[in-house]
């Protein structure tokens, strides 16, 4: 079974560098690392691989510069390959031309389960999946929170508000796997050095037989009209207790509907 596994490249959270205000996107010149929403991806792949036996795991991501290092950790936890896309035509690219690009890097291994994340987690528009999906012609399933394989048929709990529902799929096809279902597992310094070995493709647009200006900037169907800063957290409300606070607090969260 070939599962193939998105995997986007993001500022590290700890320093996330700023938003261009010309371009009004995010800055993406620093060091690239593992997005942490596709780490449960990839560990969800290593382990479905290793129940059927004969799978294998591959990588796709696409990234400014070259960047590499988020794939060479997705290698280290296990992945057996991948596929870097990156082109100075694909600056300004919007969710839609990145999943055109993605189905075009993905069709070329022919999967039998393509996993992503259900959003990732620098700017994100939880989209990016089921556009995937319609670009290569397959079902699509969002919000897995278990995803086993019986045959040609993905079987996948999809999580719901209320719990889940069990949700029989045909592969090939595409799945969104939410954060946190998985323990994703630390990469083992036999794994960091194998890493460096492991097949890695970097393509650019015109290898996919995609139109350079049919994505990036030139190719875009959206415009970002506006940023502006998230709005600072308001200071929480303080219960002196003067005998009452017990009361008063109870009444506080029936307000907010959460008792
Ligand atoms: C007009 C416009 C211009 C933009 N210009 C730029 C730009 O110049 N530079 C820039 O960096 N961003 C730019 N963006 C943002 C960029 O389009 C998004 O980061 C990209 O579309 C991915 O979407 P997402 O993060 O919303 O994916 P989501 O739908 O939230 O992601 C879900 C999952 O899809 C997979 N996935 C998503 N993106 C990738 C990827 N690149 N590689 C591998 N897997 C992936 C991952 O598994 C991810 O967890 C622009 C957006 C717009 C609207």
């Amino acid at each position: 079974m070939k599962i193939v596994v998105c995997v986007k490249q993001i500022p590290d959270p700890a320093d996330p560098g700023a938003l261009d205000p010309e371009s009004k996107t995010l800055v993406r010149d620093q060091k690239l690392i593992l997005d942490e929403s596709d780490s449960y991806g990839v560990e969800m792949a290593l382990q479905l691989a290793d129940a059927n036996g004969e799978g294998s795991v591959h990588l796709v991501s696409m990234a400014p510069d070259n960047q590499i290092a988020g794939l060479r950790t997705a290698l280290a936890m296990g992945a057996d390959s991948a596929t870097l896309v990156s082109d100075e035509a694909l600056k300004g690219s919007d969710a839609l031309s990145t999943a055109r690009v993605l189905a075009a890097a993905i069709a070329r291994s022919e999967p039998d389960l393509v996993l992503a994340a259900t959003e990732s987690s620098d700017g994100y528009t939880g989209t990016v999946p089921e556009m995937m999906a319609e670009f290569l012609e397959l079902p699509s399933v969002t919000f897995a929170k278990a995803v086993t394989v019986d045959g040609n048929v993905a079987k996948v709990k999809r999580q719901t508000e209320a719990g889940y529902d069990d949700v029989h799929c045909p592969l090939p096809a595409v799945v969104s796997v939410t954060a946190g279902v998985v323990e994703p597992r630390y990469p083992s310094f036999k794994g960091i050095m194998s890493a460096k070995s492991k097949p890695l493709d970097q393509l650019g647009v015109s290898d996919l037989g995609i139109e350079p200006g049919s994505v990036g900037w030139a190719g875009g169907n959206q415009e970002i009209v506006r940023i502006a800063d998230a709005p600072s957290r308001a200071a929480g409300e303080v219960f002196e207790d003067e005998g009452d606070a017990h009361e008063r607090i109870v009444a506080f969260l029936e307000d907010l509907k959460v008792l």
